[in-house]
């Protein structure tokens, strides 16, 4: 079975679970902030490096 990146859909063997991290910016009327969306999905390096995210520790 091929393995894609769910953020990109581009094919990779090195795909880590992470969740997804919307980041707010700060303006002048509101304080930024950021959401982590539980759940998880499986990115590529390039989406990691690039996207803001939390690495899903695997457990055990
Ligand atoms: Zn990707």
């Amino acid at each position: 079975m091929e393995r894609v990146c769910e953020n990109c859909a581009r094919e990779d063997d090195d795909l880590v679970l992470v969740n997804r991290v919307y980041v707010v910016p700060e303006r002048w009327d509101t304080a930024g902030s950021s959401t982590t969306v539980p759940g998880g999905e499986l990115w590529c390096f390039s989406c990691r490096s690039m996207y803001p995210h939390d690495v899903v520790e695997p457990e055990g």
